[in-house]
């Protein structure tokens, strides 16, 4: 629908339908201003085929390749919300990410001036393409080709893992990967429907006592696949 104005136009046009997204999410519950200046801060559109830069502020998954999605901005916003970083100082807070994607996540973290950052992919094509972009952009995150659902152990332990594919069950590898207090976000259930889980670690040790389990509202993620997730194909 963008396609054929000039950029000043279409420019204008994203900064409006952003404006709107963000009033959206804030009427979907998102109260966090740091989550939401982030939103606002980075750019979307950067992290999507050209074809749907118009679709960057609409409140929707959007494909990045491979078949693969990136998350609705209300799914990021709301997980970033449930991580609870510490608002007094982002820069101390160690966040692993699992499922690179697009970047976009990742840009978001470091948007809110989170400086460790680490992020794994299992697509070698998608990780290449994000590196690129959150290069461009000046944002410092680590990442890594590997099976996720093992985590990240030689920079472990992490204060948040976020999860951005969709889990059968916990991967021990990644509860076990926590520092103590340490909050673990990811949706976990069938390949079609998930609940997302916070997972708080509240003692040392590795038995089920150590560990406390919230749980919220229904989404819809890719699978995610690995040794500890769901099987390939
Ligand atoms: N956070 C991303 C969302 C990407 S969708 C973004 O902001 O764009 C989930 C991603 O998880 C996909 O890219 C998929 O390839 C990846 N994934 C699935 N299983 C994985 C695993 N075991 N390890 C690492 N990444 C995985």
């Amino acid at each position: 629908m963008l396609d054929h104005v000039p950029n000043f136009v279409r420019s204008t046009v994203l900064e409006a339908q952003k404006t709107a997204l963000l009033e959206e999410l804030r009427s979907k519950g998102i109260r966090q201003e740091a989550v939401l200046r982030a939103l606002k801060s980075v750019p979307r559109e950067l992290f999507l085929p050209q074809a749907l830069h118009g679709k960057a502020y609409t409140n929707v998954s959007l494909p990045i390749g491979a078949g693969q999605t990136i998350s609705q901005p209300y799914t990021v916003a709301f997980m970033t919300e449930l991580l609870s970083l510490r608002k007094e100082d982002f820069t101390k807070e160690k966040v692993l990410e699992i499922g690179t994607g697009s970047g976009y996540q990742a840009a978001i973290l470091a948007a809110m001036g989170l400086q460790r950052i680490y992020s794994v992919e299992r697509v070698p094509e998608l990780l290449t393409e994000a590196q690129e972009r959150l290069q461009r952009l000046g944002m410092a995150v680590h990442t890594r080709l590997s099976d996720g659902t093992l985590g990240w152990r030689e920079e472990a332990p992490f204060d948040a893992i976020i999860v951005t594919a969709a889990s059968p069950d916990v991967p021990e590898a990644l509860a076990q990967q926590l520092a103590l207090g340490g909050r673990l976000v990811l949706p976990v259930g069938t390949k079609t429907q998930q609940k997302l889980y916070r997972i708080t670690r509240i003692h040392e040790g590795s038995e089920p006592e150590a560990f406390r389990a919230e749980e919220f509202q229904n989404f819809r993620f890719v699978p995610l696949v690995g040794e500890q997730g769901w099987r390939e194909g």
